[in-house]
């Protein structure tokens, strides 16, 4: 999707602006001899900007406004290294908040809603952005923050919560707690607005039958003001999101091209009006495409498919990308079948063909041939690909503390 007019002119504002300050970005431009964009072929030249870039600019490296005019920061947890710090304007959370009261009216959510909020609160963009959201909208908030079952049930009662906001995690958490405790019936529940966190078919199907609501993802990230850029409709195919505040591009990983639209790679966003740390072609990781077709809902709001994966998991078959999370969902649906397994990836040269060699584990008690058969099917209808099938006894494979290398590539690159 090519950046309109608009967009390209708040690009090349955001260019001039930034050149003129002393902050991180500005720097990399002024070096890069950059001072403007009249193209797309202009844009698509310009270098990304990473997290990386924003660990090195830390602390308030990134910053491009004077201190007077930054109200506020947030930062996104670093499990490794430094932590980045985002600085906000007062127009940066006014911003954010239009935004996120958008994603709320998308999800057909009014003024007369009440909107339990179980995303933290504090350094990270979660809790507040929910919050602001809701007022913003005129919604009643509930800000309960994470934790703390037993109050958060009594309030969901007490308070005839219509929305639940929350990790997917912690809704499947409290849709058990409510199954446990019988109280289905004093639930009032219409909606759930969830982080856009990859989560399995099985958990989703679980928490909408469970609550008896309709489901919608948020997507964001930190870096790019917090959760609230874009959400699914009720039509729920992909995540409409809000062009006139950020434009997304659509890259190969690997090459660094843009690819075209309603094909899959990374999602790389840029800010149109943000004003304390503005972000040209950030790299997400994550993965997705534009939907091309304009939605059924009637929004022209353009659209992104719901997120597959991250690109630093993403491992590439006979031409198709492919995620851990795939194989284990496909996992997940045989019989007998644990969670633990590796696979192989070799280049066959005397066929000229990728070889993929799947190890699974399975309980004693299931046919180990015909489970191996049963994943082969799968993987052949759900992936493409026919992998080679070894299933041993649970308890073969290697269990270790850290995350598991479960993917061996083995081809030259
Ligand atoms: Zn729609």
């Amino acid at each position: 999707m090519r950046l309109n007019d608009t967009q390209l002119a708040q690009v090349d504002a955001q260019i001039k602006r930034l050149t003129n300050t002393d902050s991180y970005y500005g720097n990399v431009f002024k070096e890069a001899g950059i001072n403007g964009v009249n193209s797309q072929e202009d844009f698509e030249k310009l270098p990304f900007s990473s997290k990386e870039d924003l660990r090195n600019a830390y602390p308030l490296g990134i910053q491009a406004v004077p201190d007077e005019e930054v109200v506020r920061i947030h930062s996104s947890s670093g499990t490794t290294g430094k932590p980045v710090i985002i600085p906000y304007t007062a127009k940066d959370v006014d911003d954010w908040a239009i935004m996120f009261a958008r994603c709320y009216e998308m999800a057909g959510i009014t003024k007369k809603d009440r909107i339990q909020i179980t995303p933290g609160y504090g350094l990270w963009t979660a809790g507040i952005g929910f919050q602001a959201g809701a007022e913003k909208l005129g919604a009643m908030a509930i800000p309960m923050g994470p934790g703390n079952t037993d109050k958060q049930l009594q309030m969901m009662v007490d308070l005839k919560s219509t929305v639940l906001t929350a990790t997917s995690s912690y809704a499947l958490l409290l849709a058990e707690e409510i199954n446990r405790r019988g109280m289905r019936d004093q639930i009032h529940l219409k909606k759930g607005v969830f982080g856009s966190e990859r989560w399995s078919r099985k958990m989703r199907d679980y928490i909408q039958k469970e609550f008896g609501i309709e489901l919608y993802d948020i997507y964001g990230l930190t870096e790019i003001y917090g959760p609230g850029i874009g959400i699914n409709c009720a039509g729920q195919s992909g995540m409409h999101y809000w062009d006139d505040y950020v434009y997304i591009e659509i890259i190969d990983p690997v090459t660094g091209k843009n690819v075209p639209d309603g094909e899959e790679g990374e999602i790389v966003i840029t800010t149109l009006v943000k004003e304390g740390a503005p972000l040209i072609r950030f790299r997400t990781h994550d993965i997705s495409r534009i939907i091309p077709e304009e939605c059924p809902c009637g929004s022209k709001f353009p659209r992104i498919d719901i997120i597959r994966g991250r690109s630093d998991d993403m491992f590439k078959v006979h031409g198709v990308n492919m995620f851990p999370s795939q194989v284990e969902e496909i996992l997940g649906r045989v019989d007998g079948v644990s969670s633990e397994y590796n696979i192989n990836i070799a280049h066959d040269d005397t066929k000229n063909r990728d070889v993929i060699l799947l190890t699974a584990e399975a309980e004693g008690r299931v046919d180990f041939e015909q489970t191996a058969q049963t994943i082969k099917g799968l993987f052949k209808s759900v992936m493409s690909v026919t992998p080679k099938v070894t299933v041993v006894p649970v308890g073969t494979l290697p269990r270790t503390e850290k995350k598991a290398k479960r993917i061996i590539d083995h081809r030259e690159e």
